[in-house]
């Protein structure tokens, strides 16, 4: 039976309350009972006791009258029942009480459980030496006692009952006031169970109930943290498993892309015998049905016999093919050629092997022709007469034929051993350390993809120096970035453009510099004395009746003057003086930074050099003389014209002036 909290708390009070009660009840009444009892037994003694010995005179001396008194006086005793006396042979001398009492035969009871009609009935014999004379009955009531016991049961249960109800009202308010707390804790606990996390109950007062509230309330936030961490990690795993999903997807999406491109053919074999294929082969090989070769060997399929017995011999002596490392030609249904890549492995059943048949076709054409391009590469990179080297960081890696030959090496592998600057004179015409130089250069093609300069390099054999340009590119090669140097050997380009500088720039006969370079060299100078404010002087030049030597000795003669004339004028001017030929036997000197008395001094030195020394002509006899005249101005002249142009022809006037003034003199503008 499924009774409430509040009913077992109830019931159970109650029970445990009849049961002590009943005790309680129980041995009350009957010490209550057993207490009367033995007061009844006394009295019924006593009065019998009495009474006999009062009337043993009188029955002696059978005096009726005062039998009947006494008797009757007894009779009348509140609890006397009756009172009877009787002879010896039970003749009744006196009776009195109660005539109902009096009317029933007379029995002796035991006890009082005995007493017949509420009647305690008991006699007493009046005896004289052995001899029986009279016998009195007594009956006594006992209704009085039992009334007493009655009113004492009825009490008591009374009593028992009040207490019983009070016991269960209190219980029926215990029981509401747990099962008040209970049901709080049950709506808290369904609650939670319907999602409401971190619930809070009140906590009212400090007993029992507050401290399980308490506990209550720390579980429900145990319960929340533990289900907010576990979300948390619920949705981090969530996140990774989708991710781990995702990726998983890709994959299979790859990997069904992949089956999907790729024709691979399985084939089952006894004795070289087709016995199943599946449909990709069918399809690869551009058969409808198994049935169109089912039966026959493999042979139809190769386009070589020596490839056939190849694979028959290879599969017989190692079980796989693994020792032929190469590719098929196998001929298609329709008589088209494709690459088969093939393997094959014995299966369990005896004689049989499966073989995996894959198209390599397209990989194995994209080969050759990437051979013929590697080829066609080869040939142009080995046919070029650039010197072409290819290099990995500061390494060589390889190197084309010219540059073997350029650079005086035996084989290229002698090229690649080497560093780039073992190519090189140790020091550059700029004067920088080529190691240092040639890295700095590699740096700037790696940081700005190519770069082109000009180098000297030498060779590796005669350790000669040559004169090339280099050009260092960045390229792709094989997943990496090289440098590709493409080196010309410019040192005949070189010399010809010396030689038309020279040409361009220099009279051919003296070797001085012509009018036009002499008036570039010439600006540059005047351009540097004015920013510095240095003196400067400017020698006009000419010899002294030219005309005459040709005309006398003819033109070759006057060759031979004019490149004596150079020699002198060489060795009496320093290095940093200019010196041009401005046309015909004129000349010009510029020497920077020199004041008045220098630039005299060089003038008179040239006069005097050039009167002195002697011209002999080819033919060993004649033996000439000639003079110079020469005009001076110098840089600055105050409050005069500085160009270049200005001061030539100031030079011209003092020069002029010489030559008026007698020939073989120097004489300074004015
Ligand atoms: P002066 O003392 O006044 O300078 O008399 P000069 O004879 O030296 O002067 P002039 O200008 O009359 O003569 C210059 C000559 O120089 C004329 C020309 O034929 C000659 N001449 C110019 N260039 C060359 C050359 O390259 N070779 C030779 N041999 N003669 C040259
Ligand atoms: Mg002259
Ligand atoms: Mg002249």
């Amino acid at each position: 039976m499924n009774f409430s909290f509040r009913a077992k708390t109830i019931l159970g009070i109650a029970l445990i309350e009849a049961v002590l009660l009943s005790i309680l009840i129980y041995s009350t009444l009957s010490f209550l009972h057993d207490s009367n009892e033995s007061q009844f037994a006394t009295h019924v003694e006593t009065t019998r006791n009495v009474f006999t010995s009062l009337i043993s005179d009188e029955v002696l001396v059978a005096d009726l009258a005062e039998l009947d008194s006494a008797v009757n006086l007894l009779g009348k005793n509140p609890g006397v029942s009756f009172v009877r006396i009787l002879d010896s042979q039970n003749r009744v001398l006196a009776e009195a009480g109660e005539a109902q009492a009096l009317a029933r035969p007379f029995t002796a009871s035991v006890d009082l459980n005995d007493a017949a009609n509420g009647v305690y009935r008991t006699a007493s014999v009046i005896e004289m030496s052995g001899v029986n004379f009279a016998s009195i009955q007594f009956g006594f009531d006992v209704d009085f006692l039992e009334d007493t016991f009655v009113t004492a049961k009825r009490w008591s249960v009374a009593i028992a009952l009040i207490e019983m109800g009070l016991v269960a009202v209190f219980s029926m308010l215990l029981g509401g006031y747990l099962i008040r707390e209970i049901n709080q804790f049950t709506a808290g606990a369904r609650q939670i169970s319907t999602g409401v996390l971190g619930l809070q109950l009140p906590v009212r007062g400090h007993d029992e109930i507050a401290e399980a509230t308490r506990a209550f309330n720390a579980m429900s936030m145990t319960i929340k943290t533990a289900h907010d961490s576990l979300e948390r990690q619920v949705k981090e795993r969530t996140g990774e498993l989708e991710q781990s999903n995702h990726r998983l997807r890709n994959l299979l999406n790859e990997r069904a892309t992949l089956l999907d491109n790729q024709t691979v053919g399985l084939v089952t074999l006894q004795a070289r015998t087709i016995m199943w294929c599946n449909s990709a082969f069918l399809q690869m090989m551009g058969y409808a049905d198994l049935a169109e070769f089912q039966g026959k060997t493999t042979r139809q399929f190769y386009a070589h016999e020596e490839d056939f017995v190849a694979v028959g011999q290879a599969y017989q002596v190692y079980g796989d093919l693994t020792a032929l490392k190469r590719d098929f030609e196998f001929i298609r249904k329709d008589g088209k050629l494709i690459w088969v890549d093939l393997s094959g492995s014995r299966l369990p059943i005896e004689g049989q092997s499966l073989w995996v048949i894959v198209d390599v076709t397209e990989r194995v054409r994209s080969q050759q022709a990437l051979e013929r391009s590697e080829k066609k590469f080869r040939a142009l990179f080995e046919s070029t007469s650039e010197a072409i080297l290819i290099m990995d960081g500061e390494d060589f890696v390889d190197c084309n034929s010219a540059a073997v030959r350029m650079f005086g090496a035996h084989s290229k592998e002698e090229i690649c051993r080497r560093m780039p600057d073992d190519l090189s004179p140790p020091v550059q015409p700029c004067g920088t350390e080529s190691v240092i130089l040639s890295k700095q250069w590699i740096a700037r093609a790696y940081a700005e993809g190519s770069v082109r300069f000009d180098w000297v390099h030498h060779r590796l054999d005669s350790r000669q120096s040559f004169a090339a340009e280099v050009l260092l590119s960045l390229v792709s090669l094989d997943g990496g970035q090289v440098l590709l140097a493409v080196v010309w050997d410019v040192s005949e380009r070189q010399a010809m453009i010396n030689k038309i500088r020279q040409q361009a720039n220099f009279d051919h006969l003296t070797g001085m510099c012509n009018r036009r370079y002499f008036m570039d060299l010439a600006e540059r100078e005047l351009e540097r004395a004015r920013r510095y404010q240095k003196p400067l002087a400017i020698l006009g030049v000419d010899i002294d009746y030219f005309k005459r030597i040709n005309d006398n000795y003819g033109h070759k003669a006057g060759d031979i003057a004019l490149q004596k004339f150079a020699v002198t004028c060489h060795e009496v001017v320093r290095q940093t003086d200019l010196v041009g030929r401005m046309g015909g036997e004129e000349f010009a000197i510029l020497p920077p930074e020199t004041d008045l008395g220098r630039a005299r001094e060089i003038a008179e030195r040239l006069r005097k050099r050039v009167e002195e020394s002697e011209l002999s002509l080819p033919d060993g006899e004649t033996v000439l003389h000639f003079t110079v005249s020469i005009g001076l101005t110098l840089l600055p002249a105050a409050g005069e014209k500085t160009e270049l142009d200005a001061l030539l022809h100031k030079a011209d006037m003092a020069l002029y002036q010489a030559k008026n003034a007698g020939r073989n003199r120097v004489l300074i503008a004015e």
